[in-house]
């Protein structure tokens, strides 16, 4: 049983519900050019209307600093209209007069979606008349946006306080995959860190050696590692003010019982761009002028042996320059390796963050793994251990 209430728990019929989604989706020109978020969320919208909810949908869209038409919600309509086969009807506030008579002359099974949140400060603000304006329209509250969930705002946790609060499907689907991930995984664990940089990842790297039995870093901030371990790193991207953290956590995960395994060989260039001359060396022979762009041959090789050893897998971060052609090889081939494990039932695979989802799309594999997280800042704090506020709001009692 989860730990958290779902629709399961909520009587829906009848009932006027506010469902906190994420349509923060890309636009060119008014116009929906990805729709991923709005389908990960048509499950949620269509089980309340189904069991006879009114369905209040509430979201913010990019950053505005107040009303301003740029960032209205409007442009979204159709293409959620669209997904859902149904018609959406739009409300210019979410707060004030207009909306409770729109949902008052919506019949049940109906979808309304209220204009950005955001055009209010006292939404990032959580502030409790806010919270108390929004609760107004709603019998009960549902979020399904765990890309939010991170933030402490009114639309995000305080309406969870004013309002019985459920976890919507998309976001039951995330809880469970990222707890059986870390929570409580199948063990041995491996966690997978690459990215650009150390620097906006310590306290993820702090955490994890504390919870996985391997992690292996690659990307540029194994670079940070190497060049700590007194390995000549040429003109690589690399934070070497940071040797001495990267010291630290290796240290701290020698005292837990972790083990990490860096790259032994790598693809070193001396521009920076696809396809530039390269070639394939050991770690310890990175020219002065080159750059190490990706992880060599052997360090997959290796990756991929840890791997046949493990059960679970919690991936961030490319090993490589994954943008630019051959720099992509080694997260290719890991990532279709893991896919292969979880295509067999050998092992559990969570991936998520901004370019992992890219780079899991690039690599083809996004639909094998057992779950991939469109939440970029949310999934970043969970692999932190941080409690998410929006998420702690919807725990049972
Ligand atoms: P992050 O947002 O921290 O996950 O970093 C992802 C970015 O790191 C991608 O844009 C990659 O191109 C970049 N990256 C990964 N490995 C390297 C590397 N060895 N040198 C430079 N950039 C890298």
């Amino acid at each position: 049983m989860p730990a958290f209430r779902t629709l399961d728990d909520a009587d829906l019929a009848g009932k006027r519900v506010l469902v906190r989604v994420d349509l923060n989706v890309p636009t060119e020109e008014g116009r929906v050019t990805d729709t991923t978020r709005i389908d990960r969320i048509l499950p949620t919208i269509r089980e309340i209307a189904q069991k006879g909810g009114k369905v209040i949908l509430l979201a913010h869209f990019g950053r505005p600093k107040g009303r301003d038409e740029k960032n209205s919600l409007r442009q979204i309509v159709p293409a959620l209209a669209h997904a859902l086969g149904q018609p959406v009807i739009f409300v210019g506030d979410c707060v004030g007069t207009e909306a409770p008579k729109a949902i008052a002359a919506a019949k049940n099974g109906e979808i309304l979606l209220l204009e950005n949140t955001r055009f209010h400060a006292g939404d990032e603000a959580n502030d409790p008349e806010f919270v108390k304006a929004l609760a107004a329209n709603g019998d009960l509250y549902v979020n399904d946006a765990f890309s939010a969930a991170h933030r402490a705002h009114a639309s995000t946790e305080g309406l969870a306080h004013l309002l019985p609060a459920y976890a919507g499907r998309t976001m039951q689907a995330e809880l469970e995959a990222l707890s059986a991930g870390l929570d409580n995984p199948a063990r041995p664990v491996m966690a997978i860190v690459g990215g650009a940089k150390v620097s906006t990842k310590l306290e993820l790297l702090g955490n994890l050696v504390q919870k996985v039995d391997v992690l292996i870093i690659g990307g540029g901030m194994a670079n940070t590692f190497l060049a700590a371990r007194g390995v000549n790193v040429g003109k690589s991207l690399c934070e070497h003010d940071l040797a001495a953290t990267a010291r630290e956590i290796e240290e701290k995960a020698k005292a837990a019982g972790c083990e990490i395994i860096l790259p032994v060989d790598a693809l070193v260039a001396r521009e920076f761009r696809a396809n530039p001359g390269h070639r394939v060396v050991s770690i310890n022979e990175v020219g002065p002028d080159e750059m190490i762009l990706d992880a060599g041959p052997l360090s997959v090789a290796e990756a991929v042996l840890k791997l046949n050893t493990v059960k679970t897998v919690v991936w961030n971060g490319p090993f490589g320059a994954f943008e630019l052609p051959p720099f992509d090889t080694a997260t290719v081939a890991v990532a279709k390796a893991v896919a292969e494990r979880v295509r067999d039932g050998k092992l559990v695979a969570v991936a998520g963050g901004g370019d992992t989802v890219a780079a899991m799309n690039h690599a083809g594999v996004a639909e094998d793994l057992t779950y991939v997280s469109t939440a970029g800042g949310a999934f970043l704090e969970w692999m932190e251990g941080k409690a998410l506020p929006g998420v702690e709001a919807l725990r049972k009692g």
